[in-house]
């Protein structure tokens, strides 16, 4: 039987990230821990965590980090992430959390870091292709600038402990899909 994947999932917005986390979800069926589907949900439902994030979301911010490392270590001790390995899509954003995720999981308690590189000017086409409701043009440059400033030195840092492997994300989403397959199939 196939070892359950414990993975972490970066990519700029507009990298297509989200269509292949679904498809990871499919094939390898381990929980899909998104940050940001877990804050909407918040938001929506009108938590205390939802209170919390809100501001910061709807300004294209990154909700702060001690919010952030809380949310994610309580998710993760949930007994369906034992039984069936895990998808981190939207954490960690920033290298405080990426090290604080590996202090709570340990080097051994994730099989690999994915990066999804497609390069800013091509991410820049696509999003001003589509039209959602977040991508005001102010809150996609902010999101696009933190994530070169802070979730960029988050992807270094796995490539500095040998757990990083960069996928090309240009591309049809098969082809994509299949590379990046590829790469995890490899490591389990
Ligand atoms: P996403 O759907 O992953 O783009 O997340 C939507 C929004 O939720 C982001 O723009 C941030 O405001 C917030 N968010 C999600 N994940 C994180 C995280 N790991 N750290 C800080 N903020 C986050």
């Amino acid at each position: 039987m196939t070892k359950c994947p414990r993975l972490i999932i970066f990519g700029r917005q507009g990298a297509g990230k989200g269509t292949q986390c679904a498809l990871l979800i499919e094939r390898y069926g381990a929980v899909h821990i998104s940050t940001g589907d877990i804050l909407r949900a918040a938001v929506a439902e009108g938590t205390e965590l939802g209170r919390q994030a809100d501001a910061f979301m709807s300004a294209g911010n990154l909700v702060p980090d001690e919010v952030m490392i809380g949310l994610v270590k309580d998710r993760l001790l949930q007994d369906d992430v034992e039984t069936h390995g895990f998808l981190l899509d939207g954490f960690p954003r920033t290298e405080a959390q990426a090290r604080a995720l590996i202090e709570t999981l340990g080097a051994a308690g994730f099989d690999l870091a994915v990066n999804i590189e497609v390069p800013l000017a091509t991410v820049r086409e696509r999003i001003a292709g589509r039209n959602r409701a977040d991508d005001n043009s102010e809150a996609v440059d902010r999101r696009l600038q933190d994530y070169e400033d802070k979730t960029m030195p988050a992807v270094r840092w796995f490539g500095s402990i040998g757990k990083l492997v960069e996928i090309d994300g240009v591309g049809a989403e098969d082809e994509v899909f299949t590379r990046l397959s590829n790469v995890v199939d490899s490591h389990l």
